[in-house]
């Protein structure tokens, strides 16, 4: 494992309150080390320390900015492994998945960074005699928050974007999954990452986002994690008149047409449906299918269910780790208890495994009613609700009844009925006849409760900047 530490003003600390929580193997419920807290004191250092160091970052050019931004991406892809095996050793998810997350992240940096060369204003034609510009500026120090799914993904998207643009970042990483984000951190300081850009705290959540986002020298307030959290985020933002990014959670309709291939996309569904255990918030999770090709879906979707292997993540051939942390575990079981009681036939799974760790088995229901909890609330979990319908207009009106707006998924052979399920859905991420993950040269984000700003393409670093209209009358 990795050692744990606050990184603030360039230095690592243990911080000054002596407090510290520990930090699970959610594969074995061992204690891997004890994670330091930050006390209020820590933040106010770590807020000075991103004043002082978007002095510095602003005025690096952009050549060299990029450059440094490449060489943390380079180092990240030499530990491409340690890292991994830190996330897995954490989080849970199979070391190849913790693996290959280190490589996408790499990748998201390098494309941010890239794209920070082309954060162009524009000359406009004036009216008068004054030159009339608009320029685009780094938006100043960033507090962010990211949760625990996606320990290098999360907080890369947030320090990739905040210093390809030019600001500094004060990041309060998931407290249960630490070691990943200081690696990170490693990668950017050993880069050459000036002192104060970069600064790394944890501690108690809700009282280290509250005390950040009242500092006035904090001007964008960024934040992964569930809609309830998020809203009070925004709320105590908005008090502020700061502007936000919200990236929220989920509940992802996967519609089969009555014209798709079911085999295929049953396969699919059902893969993204199991990776990382069901914990991502563009996970599919309510799956509507035609009635005439409701069995034949079914029983692929079962089989491709059974070739899931659950074990720890470090083991060759697990595909699905450990759900992170107890919560979920809970979680899952009244999902399906809640289900099962209103009548929904549980054909897989719905249980925890008897062994140590917080392993739930992979879970399949159908027939579930509409008003089974798991077809309104997202599940973040490894349970599939299966139903079918008649009427695409109908399922469309499932899908969009929700107030989450994040990924939506259809399959379809006929292009009038893609084009219809493209305008229809009420999502932000809309993927056709595959189940595909987030890229780095597009922009990721919901619509309605599932948040706003985006991550990723050129939207992302916008969110990171600010307009400054100039009109200059020569003199
Ligand atoms: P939670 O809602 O308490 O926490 C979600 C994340 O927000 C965690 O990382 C947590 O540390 C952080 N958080 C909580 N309160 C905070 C606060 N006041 N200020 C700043 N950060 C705060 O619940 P949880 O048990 O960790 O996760 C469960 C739910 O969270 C899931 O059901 C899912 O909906 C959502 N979630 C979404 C994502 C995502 O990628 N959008 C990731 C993780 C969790």
């Amino acid at each position: 494992m990795t050692d744990f530490g606050l990184f603030i003003d360039g230095e690592w600390t243990q911080g000054s309150g002596g407090q510290t929580v520990p930090v699970l193997n959610p594969a074995t419920e061992e204690i891997l080390g004890h994670l330091p807290l930050a006390t209020t004191a820590d933040l106010d250092r770590a807020v000075a320390a991103a004043v002082k160091g978007f002095a510095t970052w602003r005025a690096v050019s952009i050549a060299e900015r990029v450059a440094i931004l490449h060489r943390a991406a380079d180092l990240l892809v030499k530990r491409a492994d340690r890292v991994g095996r830190v996330m897995t050793l954490e989080q849970g998810k199979p070391l190849k998945e913790a693996r290959g997350e280190v490589l996408r992240v790499a990748g998201a940096l390098r494309w941010d960074a890239d794209d920070a060369r082309r954060a162009y204003g524009r000359i406009i034609p004036s009216a008068d005699d004054t030159v009339l510009s608009v320029r685009h500026e780094p938006v100043g120090p960033v507090a962010a928050f990211t949760p625990w799914n996606f320990p290098a993904g999360s907080p890369m998207r947030k320090i990739a974007a905040a210093l390809s643009a030019g600001c500094s970042i004060v990041i309060k990483a998931s407290e249960e999954t630490p070691g990943t984000a200081c690696e990170l951190v490693r990668c950017f300081t050993e880069a050459g990452v000036p002192a104060g850009v970069l600064n790394l705290v944890f501690g108690d959540p809700a009282e280290v986002s509250k005390h950040l986002i009242a500092k006035p020298e904090i001007r964008l307030v960024a934040f992964t994690g569930s809609i309830p959290v998020g809203k009070l985020l925004a709320a105590h933002a908005g008090s502020e008149m700061k502007p936000c990014l919200m990236e929220l959670g989920g509940h992802a309709p996967v519609i089969v047409c009555a014209d798709a291939d079911p085999v295929a996309a049953a396969r699919k569904a059902a893969f993204a449906k199991f990776v990382n255990a069901g914990q991502v918030c563009t996970s599919p999770s309510r799956f509507l299918v035609h009635e005439d090709v409701y069995d034949e879906f079914v029983t692929e979707f079962l089989a491709a269910t059974d070739r899931v292997t659950v074990g720890d993540g470090l083991e060759d051939g697990v595909t699905m780790g450990p759900l992170a942390n107890p919560r979920r575990l809970k979680a899952m079981e009244e999902f399906v208890t809640d289900a099962v009681s209103r009548g929904a036939n549980l054909i897989r799974g719905g249980e925890r495994l008897d062994r140590a760790g917080f392993f739930f088995a992979p879970t399949v229901l159908t027939d579930v009613p509409a008003d089974a909890r798991v077809m309104t609330e997202e599940p973040f979990g490894p349970i599939a609700p299966i139903v079918s319908f008649s009427d695409l207009d109908d399922a469309l009106r499932i899908a969009n009844a929700l107030p989450y707006g994040l990924a939506a998924y259809g399959f379809t052979r006929s292009s009038a009925t893609a084009e219809k399920l493209i305008r229809g859905f009420e999502a932000g991420i809309l993927s056709i006849n595959h189940c595909g993950g987030s890229v780095h040269e597009a922009p990721s984000g919901g619509v309605k409760q599932s948040g706003y700003g985006k991550e990723g393409g050129p939207e992302g670093l916008e969110g990171y900047l600010v307009t400054k209209r100039v009109s200059h009358l020569l003199v």
